[in-house]
């Protein structure tokens, strides 16, 4: 393997299926025994605003408990990052805080973060670690019903796109980790990086649906930290 100067890792829920958090399972549409419309999207937060508050405070307390912790995979990432000498970029679908946990600094989190809030008015983002609802009042408007989670849902525009899309079409290397490529526009990311000559890697339990050129299975807390060594050693 010729030694990359750039490289852009997309991270997905398999990531953190080792340290307790479930998977989103595209194929049955559930996520955590929730149907999808109703918890991930604008007209279910219209709908039933009280279930999905709950919904999100119930992924929040499950984070924040103490059996919730970074895995190896999390903590190989953090290392090569401080290692690798070249241009880096870590993009993740999740919206857990684990990457950070495990020391990672150059993160876009583009489907949003459990551990933020949003003010429907003025869009101002706030941090909680709490759980809230329709009747919170905003620090900015000081208003209920005003505040929703900080997180993207299916219809939603992801956030930080221009940016990703120049690391894209910039990179030698992109690397998906743990992710089924079902939700778009994260799983057109490794077309992008092919289009523009980078070698596309696919590192995952099992095969997904796209044609990367190099493809490693096995749980990720053991293929994560070999392969990005490799890298390292190239
Ligand atoms: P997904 O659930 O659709 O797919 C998970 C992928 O991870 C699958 O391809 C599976 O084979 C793989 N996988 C499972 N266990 C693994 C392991 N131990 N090692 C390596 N790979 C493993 O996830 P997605 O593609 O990220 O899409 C889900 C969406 O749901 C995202 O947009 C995300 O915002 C949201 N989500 C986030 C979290 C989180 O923050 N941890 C959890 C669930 C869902």
């Amino acid at each position: 393997m010729q030694k990359p100067e750039s490289i852009v890792i997309l991270t997905g829920a398999g990531i953190s299926a080792e340290s307790g958090i479930e998977t989103f399972r595209a194929a049955d549409g559930l996520w955590a025994n929730h149907p999808v419309d109703e918890v991930a999207t604008p007209e279910g937060f219209e709908r039933n605003p009280q279930l999905v508050y709950q919904f999100y405070n119930q992924r929040r307390e499950q984070l924040l408990s103490q059996d919730i912790k970074p895995n190896a995979a999390h903590t190989a990432l953090a290392k090569f990052e401080h290692d690798f000498d070249g241009t880096f970029l870590l993009v993740t679908q999740n919206i857990d805080n684990l990457h950070e946990r495990a020391g990672s600094e150059n993160v876009l989190h583009m489907h949003g973060e459990l551990l933020k809030m949003r003010c429907l008015n003025s869009k101002m983002v706030f941090d909680i670690r709490e759980s809230f609802d329709y009747d919170t009042r905003c620090e900015c408007c000081r208003s209920p019903g005003n505040l929703r989670p900080h997180v993207v849902w299916f219809g939603e525009m992801p956030l930080h796109i221009n940016q990703i899309n120049m690391a894209l079409e910039a990179c030698d290397i992109f690397i998906a980790i743990g992710t089924s490529g079902n939700v778009y526009p994260a799983a057109g990311f490794y077309q992008t990086a092919k289009n523009c000559q980078a070698h596309t890697v696919e590192l995952n339990l099992e095969k997904t649906g796209s044609s990367f050129d190099t493809s490693v299975y096995g749980p990720a807390t053991q293929i994560v930290p070999e392969y990005l060594e490799k890298i390292l050693q190239s």
